[in-house]
């Protein structure tokens, strides 16, 4: 028999925006789904009407395009399964719901909340665990819909395969009878999800450890509706920078659009989220969107939290930045230019953008960067004195440094290899550290604390600006 066509699917709430420890489980789907030439299927589980944000729906689709994690299927497109919105397919649910009931297997619950609390309470009282099923009502109530309906769980000892935390078993303890629907009419997570992945055809379910612990009731249902269970695969939690607590906004955990906004590549942003928690086995660590597809797999995701370092994702945006051709690179930092940029010509900013490639590490940093190859900057003297070498030099020192400079770059042609050659003449002559003179110059000739490879910076400044700029710090040494 031929295998089942791979379907994985991201099942969000749209309860708010997607940081990227939350979109760290629809990466994986999307890998296994494109890896396996499958389908990637997306489902918004909006049943929980009092934690709904609105416009989060649409907000969680918008992420996943601009990570180009697109979908097969969805609330959107549409697809063989349609709706792919929970509240859309309450029919189905009650359907199903109806079957249990016919089987004995669900029953209506007949408690007010205050009296499940009450048992609740005194399960406390008598240090025991509190299980539902100790209280189960002896005569069935017909469900009209008013109640709660609750799964009829037959408690029994589970051993189970997860794709990532491996080999896994539990006692009959954990199982419960569970509330299939809920007194407003909506399904609950652990009933809906179920019924849908079913219907859906899933044949992967990749979530977060937040449900690891329901696992053996979802094994129970399963039994009771006489289905089997797709592959389960529970992604450790993203801890936060402290590597202690769950990553939260809180944090420093930003929406994934801001961080497309702030340019960073969608490509660097997908390599740094699989990241958390997987590797290949090697020392590799930047990885292409094709690579990932060939060489992720579940199998390797570590078990345990992985920690969110966001300078760490801005590494990596910097070394996927430094593997895209110049001309490429030039057309995505379209809208990242200083204002001071506008006009000039894009022969000019790719030579720009050439020399500042190297330390880029995400776009919203161009503008600081290249100001000063289009604009003269005010002289800044902070920039010498805070200087932890430069700082200890007398103005007497600074100006006669200077004026060796002016004197060098007078005689230059300007091209790179002159300027190095000279500079490195007078590197001896002055029998400086280039630490101290190079920056000297550096800060003279941009007035920005970093700046690329002197001789070419110079360069593309050209003669004329380069020593008008000299000319500008002298005179500020001088008042
Ligand atoms: N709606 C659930 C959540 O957003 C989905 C869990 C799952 O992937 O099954 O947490």
């Amino acid at each position: 028999m031929p295998e089942k066509d791979v379907r994985t699917r991201f099942a969000p709430s749209p309860t708010g925006f997607l940081h990227v420890g939350g979109i760290r489980t629809a990466v994986f789907a999307w890998l296994v789904a494109r890896q396996n030439k499958g389908k990637f299927i997306l489902r918004l589980e909006d049943t929980d009407k009092k934690r709904e944000v609105e416009g989060s729906g649409q907000h969680i689709m918008d992420s996943l395009k601009a990570l180009g994690l697109e979908w097969n299927e969805g609330p959107d497109i549409g697809g063989p399964h349609t709706p792919y919105l929970q509240s859309e397919r309450l029919e189905s649910y009650k359907a199903w719901a109806q079957k249990l009931i016919d089987a004995g297997r669900a029953y209506a619950d007949p408690y007010t909340a205050e009296e499940v609390q009450s048992f609740r309470e005194e399960a406390q009282r008598n240090k025991q665990p509190f299980l539902y099923r100790n209280h189960r009502p002896d005569k069935t109530l017909t469900w009209d819909g008013s109640q709660p309906l609750r799964f009829k769980s037959a408690p029994k000892p589970y051993k189970w395969h997860d794709a990532i935390m491996g080999d896994l078993s539990t006692g009959p303890e954990v199982i419960d009878d569970f509330i299939l629907i809920k007194s407003d009419g909506y399904p609950t997570y652990n009933f809906a999800h179920i019924i849908d992945d079913l219907e859906m055809e899933i044949t992967h379910v990749i979530r977060g450890q937040e449900f690891i612990a329901s696992v053996p009731n979802y094994l129970n249902l399963h039994e009771a509706l006489d289905i089997s269970p797709p592959i389960m695969a529970t992604a450790p939690h993203v801890l936060g920078p402290d590597g202690k607590k769950k990553l939260s906004k809180r944090d420093g955990a930003k929406d994934v659009l801001d961080y497309v906004r702030d340019g960073f590549l969608p490509d660097a942003l997908v390599n740094f989220i699989v990241s958390l928690g997987w590797n290949d086995g090697t020392e590799q660590e930047v990885f292409t969107r094709e690579e990932l597809i060939q060489k992720f797999s579940l199998d390797r995701v570590q078990k345990s939290g992985a920690h969110f370092d966001e300078r760490r994702l801005a590494w990596m945006n910097g070394a996927h930045i430094r593997a895209l051709p110049l001309e490429e690179l030039y057309k995505k930092v379209s809208g990242f230019w200083p204002e001071e940029a506008s006009g000039h010509s894009d022969e000019h900013k790719i030579q720009v953008l050439g020399l500042v490639q190297e330390r880029l590490k995400y776009f919203a940093e161009l503008s600081e960067l290249t100001r000063f190859f289009f604009i003269d900057l005010p002289v800044d003297l902070l920039l010498v004195r805070d200087n932890k070498q430069l700082g200890k030099l007398e103005t007497r020192e600074l100006n006669i440094l200077l004026e060796q400079a002016k004197v060098t770059l007078e005689q230059s042609n300007f091209t790179v290899q002159d300027l190095t050659d000279r500079l490195n003449q007078l590197l001896e002559q002055t029998s400086q550290k280039p630490g101290i003179l190079f920056s000297l110059i550096r800060i003279a000739t941009t007035q920005a604390p970093a700046s690329p490879a002197l001789a070419e910076t110079l360069a593309l400044l050209g003669k004329e600006t380069s020593l008008r700029r000299l000319g500008q710090m002298l005179e500020s040494l001088a008042s």
